[in-house]
């Protein structure tokens, strides 16, 4: 991979980090001015609980998303980027044109999806 290319995804990966952080930042306090809100009556603070742990699931999915970002700027700074860390190939410019934190080749994840099935 040449190093203007690599250079875009690296973009690409701070802007959607910079989205992550803003959601993630917002989310918590949306969820804690819901805890924080007392006068309730109970049907409100059943539907409230429930909230708060979509939110929470919500967030994990951000933060989820975070670490692959995280784990793809160290592969950047080993100069590993690009190369699938399965089967190390190099990925498709496609696939990361699309998914610029991933760490597998279409076929790897393909197999590791197919792998997860079946558990
Ligand atoms: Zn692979």
């Amino acid at each position: 991979m040449d190093a203007a290319k690599i250079r875009q995804c690296e973009e690409k990966l701070l802007r959607r980090k910079d989205q992550i952080r803003a959601v993630l930042a917002r989310i918590e306090k949306e969820t804690r001015e819901l805890t924080e809100e007392r006068a309730l009556d109970w049907l409100d603070q059943a539907r409230d609980v429930s909230e708060v742990r979509l939110r929470d699931h919500l967030s994990e999915g951000y933060l989820d998303e975070l670490e692959h970002i995280q784990m793809a700027f160290r592969r950047i700074l080993a100069g590993g980027y690009g190369f699938c860390t399965a089967c190390h190939e190099p990925i498709e410019a496609r696939r990361l044109e699309l998914f610029p934190a991933t760490e597998f080749c279409s076929g790897c994840q393909a197999t590791r999806e197919a792998l997860a099935r079946a558990r």
